[in-house]
């Protein structure tokens, strides 16, 4: 409604808003008709009584209006801001939920080719277990079995 805080008198901030009927024309006070009176809002200081706004009552709810529409055009701002978040905020789950299911699939893997390579090692005949240990192939069975740690695969 106002922008104003503070009292530019005396600077307290104890301001209020009263009703005020006034009579702007010249008929005299005892022979007035209601249409004569004006109606107008008053803000004024409660410590000094200093009147700080005059605001006529049209104005006043013209005021009211638009503070009324500006506050519906702010809520429905908020709403749509919080729409969005929530959008966002799922679309991330979901990606941080498949980056876990890849994690873990990649962890299974590496998981079998170890059994798998120690299975291989066990079966390779006595005597030539160690030849094989430092051969090519056994080599590239370790580097598919490191998928996470060393970034060989994906
Ligand atoms: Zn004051």
């Amino acid at each position: 409604m106002s922008e104003v805080q503070k009292c530019r008198e005396c600077g307290g901030d104890n301001l209020l808003w009263t009703q005020c009927n006034s009579n702007k024309t010249d008929v005299a006070e005892g022979r007035l008709r209601t249409h004569e009176i004006t109606c107008s809002f008053v803000l004024g200081c409660e410590d000094c009584s200093e009147t700080i706004a005059v605001i006529s009552a049209d104005k006043f709810i013209a005021n009211y209006g638009t503070a009324q529409s500006e506050l519906a055009a702010l809520r429905e701002e908020l709403g749509q801001v919080k729409r969005t978040a929530m959008t966002e905020i799922l679309a991330l789950n979901s990606t941080l939920n498949n980056q876990a299911k890849e994690l873990a699939a990649a962890e299974q893997r590496n998981a079998e080719l170890s059994e798998l390579l120690g299975e291989v090692l066990s079966e390779v005949p006595h005597g030539w277990g160690e030849s094989f240990t430092d051969s090519e192939l056994a080599e590239s069975i370790r580097q598919a079995i490191k998928p996470t740690e060393s970034g060989a695969s994906e």
